[in-house]
């Protein structure tokens, strides 16, 4: 089968001839048919510092998909070949303290496809069948391919208080713009979204944002939208320093701020003023929760109120890696889908 693979401890992803993966008696294997690009997949080309620290080529990259069942391992029950599915790309063990206590998103043991094991940028991926996701029959592949990041967007706003109340998302990334929508549909009485970026801005917008602007307006957008209070509910998107300090800056006395955005270096953030003073709750986010922002996302996306399709802006064949990675790190992609088979 074709697979788009690291090949070795450098710059660039290989298009390669590989055998198709075998499958162990827990497994199934899943024919890909659509398969999300994220900003994981640039680390992992541009082999930075957190790549070299974490991956060891080769293996074949992807960790957003979708596809068809194609065959079974002996001991699997609830999978059938001709399913319809995409999956949770985290594998846990099961058995630690987190998972046994329904926290398996932090498991400390977790191993992800196309980052620890061979992922999905292939024609065919082996999946252990407890990760394996089932699609509704009208939800199309492209969006079974970007569960995974817009199962992160589920996880950070649905963990916090959103009916009825105020939320500023600060980056509007394909996570971001998921996020808007996601708040939208749960009832945000105003929904702010902040980005360096017009394009990004405008995404944000045609999901539904009441407000999409810079960051040298938010302070001025929250004050006129929450009577001066700040806002109840930051979920912070970019994983950029001055966008965390607003968010604390903007969030109100006793709300909460949702940490999905992963700044690159250590920071320093001045715990008096920005957090314990103002008696705010901070939660970090990891993947999604296993498995209920699964079932909330399926039911959203039932629900027929939260349509991710927009956010698509790119779709490439896996020959045109090399264009699929650059319109990531050009800033002005939305979600960006390989279409496989
Ligand atoms: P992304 O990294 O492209 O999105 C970040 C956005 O922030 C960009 O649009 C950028 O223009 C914007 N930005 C830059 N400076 C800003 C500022 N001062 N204020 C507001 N916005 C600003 O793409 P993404 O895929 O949506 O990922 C978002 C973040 O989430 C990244 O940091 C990523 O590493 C992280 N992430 C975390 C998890 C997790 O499990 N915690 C999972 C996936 C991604
Ligand atoms: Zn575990």
């Amino acid at each position: 089968m074709k697979a788009l693979v690291k090949v070795s401890p450098s710059v660039g992803f290989v298009m390669k001839d590989v055998p198709v993966p075998t499958i162990r008696d827990d497994e199934v294997l899943i024919k890909v048919s659509r398969a999300g690009v994220c900003g994981t997949d640039v680390h992992i080309h541009e082999w930075d510092d957190w790549a070299k620290g974490r991956c060891k080529p080769p293996f074949t990259v992807g960790h957003e998909f979708a596809g068809t069942v194609v065959e079974v391992g002996k001991l699997v029950t609830d999978v059938h070949e001709g399913d319809r599915v995409t999956a949770e790309g985290h594998i846990v063990c099961g058995r630690c303290h987190l998972c046994r206590t329904g926290n398996g998103h932090v498991c400390p043991n977790t191993r992800i496809i196309g980052v620890d094991r061979d992922g999905c940028f292939a024609e065919y991926i082996a999946m252990p069948a407890g990760n394996v996701w089932h699609l509704d029959d009208d939800i199309p592949f492209e969006i079974g391919g970007i569960h995974d990041p817009m199962g992160n967007a589920f996880h950070t706003a649905l963990t916090a208080d959103i009916p009825g109340n105020t939320v500023l998302i600060t980056g509007a990334g394909p996570i971001g713009i998921f996020a808007v929508g996601i708040c939208v549909a749960a009832g945000a009485s105003c929904v702010i979204a902040s980005d360096v970026n017009p394009k990004r801005l405008a995404l944000a917008k045609n999901m539904g944002a009441h407000f999409v602007v810079n960051p040298s307006e938010v302070e001025a957008t929250v004050r006129a939208a929450t009577q001066g209070l700040g806002v109840d509910v930051v979920l912070e998107m970019s994983g950029v320093p001055a966008a965390v300090h607003q968010a604390f800056k903007e969030v109100r006395v006793g709300g909460r701020v949702q940490m999905l955005g992963i700044p690159s270096k250590p920071m320093e953030i001045n715990l008096a003023t920005e957090i314990i003073f103002k008696g705010v709750t901070v939660y970090g986010v990891v993947g999604r929760r296993m498995y209920d922002t699964w079932i909330q996302m399926s039911q959203f996306l039932r629900s027929g109120k939260f349509d991710p399709t927009p956010v698509i802006t790119h779709r490439f064949p896996l020959e045109q890696h090399a264009e699929a990675i650059a319109a990531i790190k050009s800033g002005e992609a939305g979600k960006v889908v390989f279409e496989i088979g």
